[in-house]
């Protein structure tokens, strides 16, 4: 939290402990919405051009229109004012983004097309996993039990919160998900591993969020000549990693060091984690 604390719902700049949406919200009763995380680093927006094409395509994945003027473009504008309004131009801060399908009687299939959707823009200060991208990460495997379309970031992340418990009250940070004998990737993550020498990570498919550090790093691997294969990783290989990070918005690059409590690798950063842990950080510096 800081010390202003405004919040965007629905056109109105307004405090958060004010900031109100109805009980029939589709998002509050169905999850029926979609959401961004972006990075602010000095109040500028990392990648904003990735994360607005991605809202825009888990927009009309699920079939909810904006209406007006509204765009991504718009809600990352609102996100930068945001900012602004909340003395978060210094530092390390977190863009959430949220639409639902918008507030209507209950029923499954979609209200008529005059309801607006809900949008929700809010920022609050981000403190960076500084000590535990050193040191490495513990994680624990975990059946994915999600839906079909996990390559849409919607509001329904009911497996991942059920996963991400289960890796904390294990004292792990990130449960691995595991579907038809495949590691897909994070809870709240997607992930890269060494097998035989080769850096590998699961491809964008149906199965996967296509994450914007996913895909920030394998430009950047290729630029600094690390090859990369876009083969998944199947769960009877996980005793053959010698590395294995994951990345995320917020997680940047966390080596794993610990999986179901067996070392990987040599049980510490590997060496390819560490190169690509520097050039995440660079472009995390200086790109936009
Ligand atoms: N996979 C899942 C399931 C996620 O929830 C996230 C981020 O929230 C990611 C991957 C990483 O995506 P990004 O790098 O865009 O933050």
């Amino acid at each position: 939290m800081n010390s202003k604390d405004i919040v965007y719902v629905n056109g109105a700049f307004v405090p958060r402990s004010e900031a109100r949406v109805s009980v029939e919200d589709r998002g509050f009763v169905f999850g029926d919405g979609v959401y961004e995380v972006l990075r602010a680093i000095n109040g500028r927006l990392f990648a904003s051009k990735f994360h607005n094409e991605r809202l825009k395509r888990s927009l009309d994945g699920v079939r909810i229109s904006l209406t007006g003027n509204d765009s991504p473009e718009h809600l990352t504008e609102i996100g930068r004012q945001l900012l602004r309004e909340n003395d978060l131009l210094q530092g390390e801060a977190m863009v959430y983004m949220q639409v639902t399908r918008g507030s209507a009687t209950r029923a499954h299939n979609f209200p008529p097309p005059n309801v607006p959707p809900t949008v929700y823009v809010s920022v609050v200060r981000f403190i960076p996993y500084t000590e535990l991208a050193q040191s490495g990460a513990a994680a624990i495997s975990h059946p994915d039990l999600r839906w079909g379309r996990c390559d849409l970031k919607t509001l329904n992340l009911l497996p991942n919160v059920l996963a991400s418990q289960a890796a904390k009250e294990r004292g792990a940070f990130e449960a691995m998900l595991i579907r038809d004998g495949v590691v897909t990737e994070g809870a709240k993550t997607n992930f890269f591993g060494v097998v035989d020498g080769s850096l590998r990570t699961h491809p964008c498919d149906n199965h996967i969020l296509p994450g914007i550090t996913r895909s920030v790093l394998r430009d950047l691997a290729r630029e600094v000549s690390i090859d990369l294969e876009e083969t998944p990783i199947r769960a009877d290989e996980i005793p053959r990693l010698s590395e294995l990070f994951l990345t995320g918005t917020t997680t940047d690059v966390m080596p794993v060091v610990k999986l179901d409590d067996k070392p990987v690798g040599k049980g510490m950063p590997g060496e390819l984690t560490r190169k690509l842990q520097r050039v995440l950080a660079e472009s995390l510096a200086s790109g936009d």
